[in-house]
């Protein structure tokens, strides 16, 4: 059973638990955070409000 379609930000604790593998591959080298929760993930995917965690390419 794969939890990647469901966003990190919507596990409890006992989803958490059971796919603690997973999740540490999910947020390992982040490069989205969530605007909304704050967590970081790899997959944008996983995120419910996902932003680039390198948009601040090209300012300042
Ligand atoms: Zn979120």
């Amino acid at each position: 059973m794969s939890k990647e379609e469901k966003p990190l930000c919507k596990w409890d604790k006992e989803e958490i638990k059971d796919n603690l593998k997973e999740l540490k591959k999910l947020v390992s080298a982040p490069r989205f955070v969530c605007r909304k929760c704050a967590r970081a993930a790899r997959k944008e995917a996983v995120l419910c409000k996902p932003e680039p965690l390198d948009e601040k390419k090209g300012e300042k």
